[in-house]
């Protein structure tokens, strides 16, 4: 009986290591599907599931929400220039600066390339639009290693905020529409959705370091 008792409590914990070893693999590939090995930041997938969930919590608590999207500016002539795997650190880069830029519970990102969103709870268009600027700034700012001091590495954001109506979609679709606005103004600047949101004028001169708004 002690021997039934013994073999029987062995292959219990056999079992139980084996299962607890399972769920671990199966943790990690979810892991993995849902990050950019590049970067360390979510992909393109684990962007949007975590953004559909935020949508749907948003709209249910009526809390403000924002996105933000943000393409590097020029980035095929740093690969031309310095290779590619001088691209792929200013990627990592760019991506530590966008990461240490934003709260716990906000979510970073790598939708594309070089391309890259943010979305902010609780976060009014106003808000996201000075936290974007202070991005852009960083960016400016930042010494990469990977290029010579004086090529000047920089970025270009699209501002949107949730409205009742909006799916991820169409509040992305937003964003990305200011974003491409921001790089025809120019670059290395943050341009809000337009039509929607009219600055007030005090906001205006606090932001605009570079006449950063369109
Ligand atoms: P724009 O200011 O209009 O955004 O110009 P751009 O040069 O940044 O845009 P374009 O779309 O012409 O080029 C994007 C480049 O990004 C081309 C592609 O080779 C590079 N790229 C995309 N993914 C990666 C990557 O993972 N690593 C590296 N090193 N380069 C990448
Ligand atoms: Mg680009
Ligand atoms: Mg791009």
């Amino acid at each position: 009986v002690f021997n039934f008792i013994a073999g029987v409590t062995i292959l219990a914990l056999g079992l139980l290591f084996l299962a607890v070893s399972v769920l671990d693999m199966v943790d990690d590939l979810r892991h993995q599907a849902r990050s950019d090995a590049g970067t360390g930041l979510l992909n393109r997938r684990g962007f949007e599931s975590c953004a559909l969930k935020a949508i749907d919590k948003a709209k249910a608590d009526n809390q403000s929400l924002s996105l933000i999207v943000c393409d590097i500016d020029r980035f095929k002539s740093v690969n031309d220039i310095y290779g590619h795997s001088a691209g792929d650190l200013v990627l990592r880069s760019v991506a530590d600066v966008l990461e240490s830029s934003v709260r716990k519970g906000d979510r970073v990102g790598r939708i594309g390339g070089e391309e890259f969103a943010i979305l902010l709870s609780a976060t009014d268009v106003e808000i996201a639009a000075a936290l974007a600027q202070a991005m852009c700034l960083s960016i400016e700012m930042q010494n990469f290693p990977a290029v010579v001091s004086n090529h000047k590495v920089t970025a270009s954001f699209g501002v949107a905020a949730l409205e009742e109506n909006d799916t991820y979609q169409s509040l992305f679709e937003r964003a990305d529409m200011a974003l491409y606005k921001a790089k025809d103004c120019g670059r290395n600047r943050v341009v809000i959705e337009s039509d929607k949101y009219v600055l007030s004028e005090a906001f205006i001169k606090r932001s605009t370091v570079r006449g950063a708004f369109a």
